[in-house]
């Protein structure tokens, strides 16, 4: 398994450039209603391009800026824990928790590193050729 949180980085600075690159150039921008690659709304609206219009201002590129963001934020939180790994090494999360049925705190079980949200956020990319099927929650 690579190291899914290099993996993870590497996916949102590419994401990250591709957006500002956009909004640098002034090509696409959450201000504006078409950009390239937009079909010609003014001739041929119809329910097929109100469809094609509603899913591509999901797309925008500030947007995928906060995705960026959002995503990064998740990663810092969901960091392997390596002060206190398991005998065989194995790395843990630092904060996740989802086995409580050892009563006390201090029964409980981490969960294995990637956690669930770092899973979550690495399955954007599960058709990356580097991305591992192992990672999938
Ligand atoms: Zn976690």
């Amino acid at each position: 398994m690579s190291d899914p949180a290099a993996f993870a980085e590497a996916r949102l600075a590419e994401d990250e450039a591709i957006a500002q690159r956009n909004i640098d150039a002034g090509l696409l921008d959450d201000d504006e209603k078409t950009g390239p690659g937009y079909p010609d709304y003014q001739t041929y609206r119809d329910d097929d391009t109100e469809a094609a219009d509603k899913y591509l201002m999901c797309f925008r590129p500030r947007r995928m800026l906060r995705e960026v963001e959002a995503g990064r934020l998740i990663l810092a939180a969901h960091v392997p824990d390596h002060h206190e790994p398991d005998a065989y090494g194995v790395r843990i999360c630092a904060v996740c928790v989802s086995d409580k049925s050892g009563g006390y705190a201090e029964n409980w079980v981490m969960d294995l590193w990637p956690c669930l949200p770092v899973r979550a956020v690495l399955l954007s990319w599960a058709d990356h050729e580097d991305y591992d099927p192992e990672w999938r929650p």
